[in-house]
């Protein structure tokens, strides 16, 4: 096993932040790392057709930018998206795996973020955390425990009965592994367990990476969601239904 899976694995058997969830009804979250500027220009048209409010993970570093040739959003899609109502939540600045980053470069990188999201808060500070990568430890876990509400990486799940706040299961939306199939289970499952479904992805594009989904996946997930009758928050407000 490599070390970074190991910390991965190791981070999700040290509970920080563990709670019971007291839904008494499944909910969702549909999150975007990063991201792409597809994620506002194409998704956003597609959440305000469903009157859904979506989360964006936003990594300052990428803003107003194009990295190997991934066009980033810039200050004025943060703005709009602040003004439809979506949470802008963080992502570290750098975007770097946390795991290898040591205290004091953790806190420097999580002030930059802070300091660049401000402006789109209305000065204040995000709520919610998604690990780059997906990759975490334990110390790194409990220093963004500090600092954010619930924090979500990658490991594939729903989040029910006893769940850790500081690193919530997620389940791809990306086209790399999506299945109609795992998607139709996943919320029958969330139903029956009352479950927070929370999925992510990165950009929206006809012809997406293997890391994005295309509009028509998008508008899948979010008529699936409203055929099951399960209610999509922002993570900052689906922390609080949560946990009732
Ligand atoms: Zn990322």
């Amino acid at each position: 096993m490599s070390w970074v899976r190991f910390n991965r694995l190791f981070a999700r058997l040290t509970p920080v932040r563990p709670v019971r969830l007291g839904t008494a009804r499944p909910i969702a979250s549909i999150t975007f790392d990063d991201f792409p500027k597809s994620a506002w220009t194409r998704g956003g048209p597609i959440l305000a057709q469903h009157r859904a409010r979506a989360t964006y993970y936003t990594a300052g570093g990428f803003c107003g930018r194009t990295v190997d040739g991934t066009v980033y959003y810039d200050a004025q899609d943060l703005r709009a998206i602040a003004a439809a109502g979506h949470e802008i939540a963080c992502h570290g600045f750098a975007h770097q795996a946390t795991p290898t980053q040591s205290f004091r470069e953790l806190t420097e990188d999580a002030a930059r973020n802070a300091e660049f999201l401000k402006p789109f808060l209305n000065g204040g500070a995000a709520e919610s955390y998604a690990f780059p990568y997906g990759a975490v430890s334990p110390r790194t876990k409990k220093f963004y425990a500090r600092r954010f509400t619930n924090a979500r990486g990658v490991h594939p799940g729903l989040n029910s009965g006893r769940v850790d706040l500081a690193l919530l299961n997620g389940v791809s939306m990306e086209k790399r592994c999506w299945s109609r199939e795992a998607i139709t289970r996943a919320i029958t499952r969330a139903r029956h367990d009352r479950a927070w479904m929370v999925f992510y992805t990165h950009d929206i594009s006809d012809d997406p990476s293997p890391y994005g989904s295309t509009p028509a996946m998008l508008s899948e997930i979010l008529d699936r969601l409203a055929q099951a009758h399960i209610e999509i928050l922002p993570m900052r407000e689906a922390v609080k239904a949560a946990i009732g």
